[in-house]
């Protein structure tokens, strides 16, 4: 075999940092503080604090390989976090601040961490747990408030340590194939699972958000990533904006729409990135309470289906482009996009917000099959449906401590997403369910997803969540959770409405109202809280 000349230059973190400080000095990074205002620096401050921060985690006794763990807000203090914290070899554990105390303590004694940096504005949730911590040796608090005393073992405070450190530094990352991430996924469908990143795998995904194909931040975009920065690494939002010098504005604490439509408007804010959730919430806030968004490019929607007729409101009423991606964790976390190609360039607005809705094409980099309930491979054309598997530059090839899982990893080489898919002969793909929320009614599948999406773009719907109870005669029968925008929704002009597009054995036995829908930690329906609710009788 010939093989290549090229030189062998790592994929590793540092480069980013290295190039941002020399070609982007002067961009800046804005951060909406907790009490109000703003900080802001610019790149070459930043890149200097991230140096100056990976000396703090060597006096602090962080070897490479060690778990260091966040527990924190999207904020310029997070950033550098992002960056140090694997430029000094060591493996970033960003922590779901919205995680139970039970959930928070199995995963940071599963990671064995050896340093937890908290937002102090969070310390009250992670207090009650901090003795019981196995493996933490070290607590380093910033965005304190000192009028309050902090009552934790083995303390000390970020901008001391800052302050005493020194500026040089030489990065402990030479080597692509280290640990730079660990994200435990937010355990939607079961227990959290740690997925390891690399410094390659990461540095390839950046290279992948980077490609126009998928969500292509420049150097001239202000990019707002509301989705957390422990949510599958803010969607890689934080290293491909850095990489281009792109503007960053952080939300800080405020994630409430009436601040993000605010924010957008003053710092014309041409990328925002968020869950559906959020997105519905800033909907109504601005129809409502109008501002100019005017400067928004690309309103990128993921984590769990944009329902279509949100798509269509936000484009109809707002103008405002949405590009809606499907991501997971394992993925780190981008997997595919619905941009529109040459081929739709033709269609009504209609017909544009159809290919909108679904969760589009596998970006560059990530590769995909549909699987059979037999094990076979079924065909791409938009109407088969079977499991998704995919593999790729920056796909998980196993969890973290969690070795022979073929329950998630195929022998060939694939990963098993739970996600239940079709794919048409374009490459689009459309989620109809995970393989746990489908509702299996007489041996035929009904699409959670599907209904809920058609049940919210009826104009008498806020929210709608879908899950199968136990039924006797059909095995499992689809139960609609409803949140009317106001009043009561009329049942028999929703069925009306569902039946348009579905076959009547689609249609829920039954329909409940409630406030809210509960979400997880990270704004998804929560549909296992909703299960126990109807185990416990909640509707009789
Ligand atoms: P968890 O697995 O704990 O929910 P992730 O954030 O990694 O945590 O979730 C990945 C899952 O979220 C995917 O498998 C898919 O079911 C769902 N998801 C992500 N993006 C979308 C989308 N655009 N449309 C529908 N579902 C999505």
């Amino acid at each position: 075999m010939l093989h290549g000349l090229m030189m062998d230059y790592p994929l590793t973190l540092s480069t980013i940092v290295e190039h941002a400080n020399r070609m982007t000095p002067r961009k800046t990074i804005k951060t909406k503080l907790p009490h109000g205002g703003w900080h802001e620096y610019s790149y070459a401050d930043f890149c200097g604090r991230v140096r100056r921060l990976g000396n703090v985690l060597e006096r602090l006794g962080v070897a490479p390989g060690d778990r260091v763990a966040t527990f924190a807000w999207n904020n310029y203090q997070h950033l550098e976090c992002y960056f140090s914290i694997p430029g000094a070899g060591a493996v970033i554990h960003t922590l779901n601040i919205r995680l139970s105390q039970e959930q928070l303590k199995f995963i940071i004694d599963h990671a064995e961490d050896k340093v937890i940096i908290v937002d102090g504005s969070l310390l009250p949730l992670i207090k009650p747990i901090a003795d019981q911590l196995k493996t933490v040796e070290h607590f380093v608090v910033f965005n304190h408030d000192d009028s309050q005393p902090i009552d934790l073992p083995n303390l000390s405070f970020y901008e001391d340590l800052m302050a005493a450190a020194g500026a040089d530094y030489e990065w402990r990352c030479a080597d692509e194939n280290m640990a730079l991430g660990l994200c435990y996924t937010s355990g939607t469908t079961g227990m959290p699972k740690g997925v390891l990143y690399s410094h390659r795998s990461m540095m390839l995904h950046t290279l992948g958000v980077l490609q126009a194909a998928a969500l292509g931040p420049t150097e001239a975009d202000v990019v707002l990533p509301v989705v957390p920065q422990f949510h599958a690494m803010a969607w890689g939002l934080p290293y491909a904006c850095a990489w281009v010098g792109a503007t960053i504005i952080m939300p800080g604490p405020h994630l409430q729409p009436e601040p993000l439509a605010q924010m957008i408007e003053s710092e014309r804010v041409s990328i925002a990135a968020g869950v559906p959730t959020i997105w519905n919430g800033l909907y109504h806030e601005l129809r409502q309470n109008p501002r100019d968004i005017s400067s928004i490019t690309q309103l990128v929607v993921g984590g769990s289906a944009m329902p279509r007729g949100l798509i269509e409101a936000y484009e109809r009423d707002l103008h405002v482009n949405v590009v809606h991606a499907w991501g997971m964790t394992e993925l780190s976390p981008i997997g595919s996009v619905a941009k529109l190609q040459t081929q739709h360039q033709a269609l009504d607005a209609a017909g544009r917000w159809d290919i909108k809705a679904k969760q589009g094409y596998f970006v560059p980099g990530v590769d995909a099959r549909i699987i059979g309930e037999d094990g076979s491979e079924l065909p791409w054309d938009g109407a088969t449906m079977g499991e998704l598997q995919v593999r790729g530059y920056w796909v998980a090839g196993q969890y973290f401590k969690l070795e022979d899982d073929p329950d998630h990893f195929t022998d060939d080489g694939w990963f098993r997403t739970g996600d239940v898919v079709t794919i048409d002969a374009n490459g689009y793909m459309t989620i109809t369910d995970r393989t746990k929320d489908l509702v299996k009614s007489g041996g035929e599948w009904i699409s959670s997803v599907d209904l809920e999406n058609m049940l919210m773009s009826h104009p008498d719907v806020r929210e709608a969540a879908v899950i199968a109870i136990a039924d006797e005669t059909w095995g499992e029968r689809p139960l609609a959770v409803l949140v009317p925008l106001e009043g009561d929704c009329d049942e028999a002009a929703l069925n009306a409405w569902l039946l348009q597009h579905f076959p009547k054995f689609w249609l829920p036995d039954r329909y409940v109202t409630v406030a809210d829908i509960p979400k997880t930690g990270v704004g998804k329906m929560d549909k296992k809280l909703l299960r126990q609710w109807v185990a416990d009788g909640e509707w009789g």
